[in-house]
């Protein structure tokens, strides 16, 4: 139905300068050709393991980085044909979540200051009145209450920091919002409440939700929708369920084995991946995944697997799965 985001042929590579003469030797192939849709008031989650270009991915669709090639649709427009105008705009629309709640607050600001900051910027407030008014509903909306206002961040645990970043993030009524790890450095019983916020005020605000992280547990708990990526590029994409009840791809279902089971009579095989993720800057011929994958073929590592449906928006790639 009503996409909001739209992704397509999304590329970020970084030039690999040789020390001696800065020529350009090679490329960092961190984000290979990306598609996907992200409906309005939905999450999207992106997993995979660390250095596949999931961050890359975040940060290239809010041209934080400029993407080296491709589209990002938003609201029916490619914003990588805006300006610095549009773009400066776009930023009270589109906001992101890091992981680290320790190093992205400015310890001089107190939270009202921090979380009021962007609303000064961008001129969305006449009176002071009303910017306390705004700092006030969105910082109680995250679990926080006035007296915090004129506290600074070292004073909060790192549960309360990370609710100060998403009522900073959130502060601009954006639509989209990428959080990235956002509880990954939190302890664990402290991130199912970060996570249960999230989706409250998703449901309150509205929000859409690109969610990265290397965790598949949690990546299932918040989700609709779900891509795979390993090495720059999504190997299987489908809804949640249809993700976890029938991974297609190789790929998937080793991750998928190694978490714990959660009844003892279920069958599931733990697959051990040999070594580790290719390096971005010299991936595998063919299939990136070819050089650990327990399934392959003589053609896996001579052509790139098209990116194919397999069932009702279910998509992967992998030569197993192509006619
Ligand atoms: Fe494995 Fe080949 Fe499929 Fe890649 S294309 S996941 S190497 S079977
Ligand atoms: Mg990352």
């Amino acid at each position: 139905s009503d996409v909001l985001l739209s992704v397509r042929g999304l590329k970020k590579y970084f030039p690999i300068k040789s020390g001696l003469t800065k020529k350009t030797v090679g490329y960092i192939k961190a984000v290979d050709g990306l598609n996907f849709d992200i409906k309005s008031g939905k999450t999207f989650g992106l997993v995979g393991e660390s250095g596949c270009g999931k961050s890359t991915t975040g940060r290239t669709l809010l041209r934080l980085l400029e993407p080296t090639e491709g589209e990002v649709i938003f609201n029916g427009e490619n914003i990588l044909t805006y300006d610095r105008a549009r773009l400066r705009q776009l930023r009270t629309e589109m906001q992101i979540i890091f992981q680290d709640p320790y190093s992205s607050l400015n310890s001089r600001m107190t939270v009202g200051e921090i979380v009021g900051e962007a609303l000064l910027e961008h001129g969305m407030v006449k009176s002071k009145k009303e910017l306390h008014e705004r700092v006030v509903s969105i910082i109680e909306k995250c679990g926080l209450s006035g007296y915090h206002m004129k506290r600074y961040p070292h004073e909060f645990s790192g549960g309360q920091r990370q609710r100060i970043c998403i009522a900073r993030a959130l502060a601009l009524r954006p639509k989209f919002v990428v959080c990235d790890e956002a509880v990954s450095a939190l302890d664990v019983s402290i991130q199912s409440h970060v996570i249960n916020l999230l989706k409250t005020l998703q449901d309150d605000m509205n929000l859409t939700y690109l969610f990265i992280s290397h965790d598949l547990g949690i990546v299932k708990y918040i989700s609709d929708n779900i891509g795979v990526m390993y090495l720059g590029r999504i190997a299987e994409m489908a809804e949640k369920n249809a993700l976890f009840d029938h991974p297609m791809h190789p790929y998937t279902q080793a991750l998928l084995s190694a978490i714990p089971k959660s009844h003892p009579l279920d069958k599931k095989e733990h697959i051990i991946l040999q070594g580790d993720m290719p390096s971005p800057a010299n991936p595998p011929s063919g299939c990136g995944f070819h050089t650990r994958c327990p399934k392959a073929m003589a053609i896996c590592s001579r052509e790139i697997p098209v990116f194919n449906a397999v069932g009702e928006n279910h998509y992967c790639a992998c030569h197993l799965y192509n006619p």
